[in-house]
């Protein structure tokens, strides 16, 4: 009834248009709209590291500030891309040379930039490396916009409002996170890439993902800790297979809300498919080769020829994760691993050994992962879990009180 309406109105609307325009026009604009938040709330992501060049470009002024001498040079508009590299101490735009190590360009009316034909917020770092001449292309970038380019990237657009928002605060909070841990040592704080959050910038811009940003601005889950109620490593994985994980056993960390709770809702909206993943192969020439250019320490193990479950978690009575492994190579030394860090040294997408919630049997030239559950680390908030609790009618506050017991909301601006 409700589409009858809708389409009887649509057809009135179109003839309306026809007749005051000529033709029907554009449906009305929808752009996604990223909610500024107060300076100091700079995210500095690594987009690049150890290439060549990159190809710049912006339809707006500009500003370039040589860091090392504090020189500061303004630029038009670039309609063409300009090649960006590095020259001894200098870095090269194109055919003009920077003295410096270190270059910040500034777009003067916040408009996005393109690196590689990818459009970016905020501005562009680039940091040379003369001993190879290769750069570190870095986007500092204000913690919501960096948000908006992470939600659509992490979680899909169309699953329910409550589940996105629930994404949009573990995301800002873990983001915080880890910049108060390691950002402090290194010239950027996170990754754009599984290794952290997948981030990519305004083309992963959307306006459900975006509102869900927008309506959760500046709010961080904190959790008590010596100083207080802060922000603690909200962890998140796609399928927890039916119960989460505690952090200690896969990042060390010792946070109260993440030491694992029963999840009942992944296996509701996960299709089997996922849920159970295929059992897989792998020769161990190649799982010697990974796993070694990983942890060249552990060569003195030669060819990998038994791995073996050392610790478990076994949650349910039927569900198992094989949370640390011990190595025996050809040489008769042995070695261990968390498993975590076996499965992405092996399979570094992440795709194929979806967990380690499964079984691994040494054959004489394999090892085989079979009985395999759930996808990705298991700790913190379940993706799919998150789904089904909003599908459920629970909001995105209960969701998170769910995964990360013990902690709550609190805004950070
Ligand atoms: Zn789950």
């Amino acid at each position: 009834m409700r589409t009858k309406i809708f389409g009887i109105s649509f057809i009135i609307c179109a003839v309306i248009s026809i007749l005051l325009t000529g033709c029907v026009g554009e449906p009305e604009s929808i752009e996604p709209v990223v909610t500024q938040n107060p300076p100091g709330y700079q995210i500095r992501v690594l987009l690049y590291d150890s290439v060549k060049k990159i190809f710049f470009k912006i339809d707006d002024e500009y500003q370039i500030i040589s860091c090392d001498t504090s020189e500061i040079s303004k630029a038009a508009e670039t309609p063409k891309e300009i090649e960006i590299t590095v020259d001894s101490n200098a870095v090269k735009m194109g055919q003009q040379q920077f003295n410096t190590r270190r270059l910040v360009i500034q777009p003067q009316n916040s408009q996005p930039f393109a690196i590689n034909h990818q459009k970016y917020r905020g501005e562009l770092e680039i940091v040379t490396n003369p001993d190879n001449k290769t750069l570190m292309v870095i986007n500092n970038v204000p913690m919501e916009a960096y948000l908006a380019g992470v939600v659509a990237s992490e979680m899909p657009s169309y699953w329910e409002t409550e589940a996105l928002k629930a994404q949009a605060i573990a995301a800002r909070t873990y983001c915080l996170y880890i910049k108060s841990r390691f950002g402090k040592n290194r010239s950027w704080d996170v990754k754009a890439t599984q290794a952290n959050q997948v981030y990519r910038g305004v083309r992963a811009e959307i306006l459900r993902t975006n509102d869900a940003v927008n309506s959760t601005f500046g709010m961080v889950l904190c959790c008590e800790q010596e100083s207080g109620c802060e922000p603690f490593g909200t962890y998140y994985s796609s399928v927890c297979g039916g119960h989460t994980e505690n952090s200690k056993n896969v990042f060390g960390d010792k946070f109260e809300p993440l030491k694992g709770v029963n999840c009942p809702y992944c296996r509701e909206s996960t299709k089997t498919s996922l849920f159970y993943w295929p059992d897989i192969k792998y020769d161990k020439k190649t799982v010697t080769k990974n796993i070694l250019g990983r942890y060249p320490s552990l060569k003195e193990l030669g060819t990998i020829n038994k791995i073996e479950a050392v610790k478990e978690s076994k949650y349910n009575g039927n569900l198992t994760r094989i949370t640390s492994v011990k190595l025996t190579g050809s040489t008769g030394k042995t070695g261990f691993l968390r498993t975590e860090d076996l499965r992405l040294a092996i399979d570094s997408s992440g795709a194929k050994i979806q967990s380690t919630c499964c079984a691994i049997v040494s054959l004489e030239k394999e090892f085989l992962f079979v009985a395999g559950k759930g996808f990705g680390h298991g700790v913190g908030l379940c993706q799919y879990g998150a789904r089904e609790m909003a599908r459920q009618g629970k909001t995105a506050e209960q969701i998170l009180n769910f995964y990360y017991p013990g902690s709550r909301i609190k805004n950070l601006y």
